[in-house]
């Protein structure tokens, strides 16, 4: 019997690596900098990877997205080389490249920032849509959770643990009004992260934009890129795009965030008042415990166990 199970499961579709089909181009202002950044997604070959190189630099502009790379977690999730040559606010791309599968892609930038466009992930993933997906000839290398891995300090905690799809679930607590309580739980599968988490922007409170301005940083914040909240009352004059969206962009984050993996997690995400400090905590630790994790392929119907996006890939390159 187990060996009919061995050659069915031998039979059975592995899930492929994927990439864009053509290159993809946008501009935007960087969050910290306030001036213009363009951001050039290029097609990458089976196990590339997701690299970032910085076009703007004389030295090695090349970034891994990895979370042993992460060198500053205080706003953003940001990246560096041993050169020191840096790329910042990396998390919400890194998301949109998740939710919708990409396993390869060069990202070049000619600034130290991924540009803040809207403060979501959604211009990220229209753009992904707009030039396609492609499968290539390799199967998917994703990180199985094998045991509980967890994360507390005095801010917050996350926790990892085995399950068979990447799951997320977070809660947050603000004394605002206009957040207080908000618990989220989603399985990130079938095309959820682009219909749940996508379009779920970052936010701030009103007077600590004004401090960070201060001190010249989030020069390019404002309420095009952000939620800004004062008091009790959300500023932006569309109001929010979901009654709970600051829930949602936390799971957002922790997406992008845990794709520095290096590959798709498959286990349970959990966060409570957790941040980009704490998620590549939980990274480290879980890469210190070799017991803790494995590589393994998706086998199946990748629309049931793999984050795709909704987004049908062409067939594979030989
Ligand atoms: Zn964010």
């Amino acid at each position: 019997m187990q060996d009919r199970q061995m050659q069915d499961r031998k039979i059975e579709k592995t899930v492929c690596q994927r990439t864009l089909k053509d290159v993809a181009e946008l501009t935007g202002i960087g969050l910290h900098s306030g001036s213009p950044v363009t951001l050039r997604l290029r097609p990458a070959p089976a196990d590339h990877g997701i690299l970032f190189h910085r076009t703007d630099v004389a030295e090695d502009g090349a970034v891994a997205a990895r979370w042993d790379r992460v060198h500053d977690t205080r706003m953003c999730s940001a990246v560096a080389n041993e050169d020191g040559v840096s790329v910042g606010t990396v998390e919400h791309l890194m998301a949109a490249l998740a939710g919708c599968g990409i396993d390869n892609v060069l990202i070049e930038l000619d600034g130290p920032e991924v540009p803040a466009v809207d403060g979501s992930s959604q211009p990220f993933v229209d753009m992904i849509r707009k030039v396609g997906v492609v499968e290539l000839a390799a199967d998917r290398r994703v990180i199985r959770v094998l045991k509980p891995i967890s994360v507390e300090t005095d801010h917050g905690r996350a926790e990892l643990v085995p399950a068979d799809v990447f799951s997320v679930d977070f809660e947050i607590e603000f004394q605002s009004q206009a957040i207080r309580r908000q618990h989220l739980r989603l399985g990130v599968v079938n095309g959820a992260f682009c219909k749940e988490l996508a379009n779920a922007r970052t936010f701030g409170f009103m007077h600590e934009v004004e401090a960070m301005q201060k001190a010249g940083l989030a020069r390019g914040g404002s309420l095009d890129n952000a939620i800004v909240i004062d008091g009790d009352t959300v500023l932006n004059d569309g109001g929010l795009r979901h009654d709970d969206e600051f829930v949602r962009h936390k799971a957002l984050d922790a997406v992008g965030d845990l794709y520095l993996a290096g590959s798709q997690i498959i286990g349970a995400y959990r966060g409570e008042r957790a941040g980009h400090a704490i998620n590549n905590q939980l990274l480290r630790k879980l890469f210190d415990d070799p017991d803790a994790w494995c590589y393994d392929v998706l086998t199946g119907d990748e629309s049931k166990t793999a984050m795709d996006g909704g987004i049908k890939a062409e067939a594979a390159r030989v």
